[in-house]
């Protein structure tokens, strides 16, 4: 692979999310095997390059109505779920069979949107991926369409894959689409229209702009690529949009092909503190001693030996106060056990966790990630 761009070299985490129609070919839905091997290629290099790549990718659908011969235009949701279920085995097979090449194992993840809103699904499915990507996988990503309960929107994915790189801390995100970027009107009817190289906030110009028909075949236009956006850079998260339909389109975006960027304004570690400092209400309360008290303002996590008490009604995931003895606020961060949990192992080493609960958890009670601190108080000010 050619120098990758000095942004994309940057990140460390990049979540790549592939519509239906640029996997699959017109309307009968063969996947586009050519295409899929030169995105491996490009997959592998990015891994080579010491990047962690995740992809989301559409196109069970596509891939299954042709294979149940459902060749009527609209699909009743039931229809629609059953031609997931039918592509979703193929389309894996089918990365399976383009990745085997770069000796890549690739891993399937089905999530719904609902997972990235309640806490402890969403940590489970948060550190399933963390655990696949230490473990050298790649995961394939996409909706749990055979259990929707809402119709199938052509254009989700482009969501969920916002919430994948707001839940797995990625600091990019690249849209293959189907055009080359942003533009302020539809190239296709404005002979004026212009691609944007960067957009550094989406104000309600830009939405304006999106709002034009500006469509990405088979998906949900730039609406929802506009919406996309907003979660990724709210989340710390750069995205692009690219042309994603030439062979090895990827590697040509991360060198510095054309393309739109959206600028997160912060990093995702950032992003999230402020999401744990402002937008959750706490659940209740943990006593921690001095000594733990200064190993947190060295940066450190929160380790069971240093907790003296916990009050409330936490489950794990739920946002809890640390307090000092004398019950000043230290900082507020999530909790990886729920009370009852935490009530065993205070006091305790961190070595002696899976003995006493049954389980092995994680070594920390609130890991420094999930932490924010208060800020230190200067004594001697007036
Ligand atoms: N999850 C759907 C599928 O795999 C597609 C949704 C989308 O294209 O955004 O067919």
């Amino acid at each position: 692979m050619a120098a990758l761009s000095a942004r994309v070299d940057k990140a460390q985490r990049i979540v790549v999310k592939i519509g239906s129609s640029l996997l699959t070919e017109g309307d009968d839905g063969a996947v586009r095997e050519g295409w899929l091997a030169a995105l491996a290629d490009d997959v592998a290099a990015l891994r080579a390059a010491g990047k962690q790549v995740m992809l989301v990718s559409s196109g069970a659908i596509a891939v299954g109505r042709r294979r149940l011969g459902l060749t009527r235009k609209t699909l009743r949701l039931e229809e629609k779920q059953a031609c997931a279920a039918v592509g979703q085995i193929r389309l894996a097979h089918a990365y399976q069979h383009a990745f085997d090449r770069h000796r890549i194992t690739v891993s399937q993840v089905l999530l719904t949107l609902q997972d990235s809103d309640d806490r402890r699904r969403y940590l489970n499915a948060r550190n399933t991926i963390e655990s696949l990507l230490r473990l050298g996988a790649l995961p394939l990503i996409n909706e749990n369409d055979t259990v929707a309960t809402e119709e199938i929107r052509f254009g989700d994915n482009d969501r969920l894959a916002a919430r994948v790189a707001q839940m797995a801390g990625a600091d990019l995100m690249v849209l293959l689409s189907d055009i080359n970027g942003f533009y302020t009107a539809d190239p296709g009817i404005d002979p004026n229209a212009r691609r944007l190289d960067e957009i550094a906030e989406i104000t309600p110009e830009i939405e304006a702009m999106a709002g034009g028909s500006q469509s990405d075949t088979g998906s949900g236009g730039m609406i929802t690529k506009i919406a996309a956006a907003r979660i990724a850079i709210s989340a710390g998260c750069d995205m692009l949009i690219g042309a994603g339909a030439p062979d090895n389109a990827l590697a040509g975006l991360v060198n510095g092909g054309s393309c739109t960027w959206f600028t997160a304004k912060e990093s995702p570690l950032t992003a999230r503190k402020r999401w744990i400092a402002g937008s959750l209400q706490p659940a209740g309360h943990l006593v921690i001693d001095d000594g733990a008290g200064r190993a947190l303002s060295a940066g450190n996590s929160l380790l069971p030996a240093g907790v003296v008490s916990a009050d409330g009604r936490f489950k794990r995931g739920d946002l809890v106060l640390v307090n000092d003895r004398a019950g000043r606020e230290l900082g507020r961060g999530l909790s990886a056990y729920a009370i009852e949990d935490v009530r065993q192992i205070l006091g305790h080493k961190s070595n002696e966790i899976e003995q006493i609960l049954g389980y092995r958890g994680r070594e920390e009670v609130i890991h420094r990630d999930d932490l924010v601190l208060v800020p230190k108080r200067n004594e001697d000010a007036p």
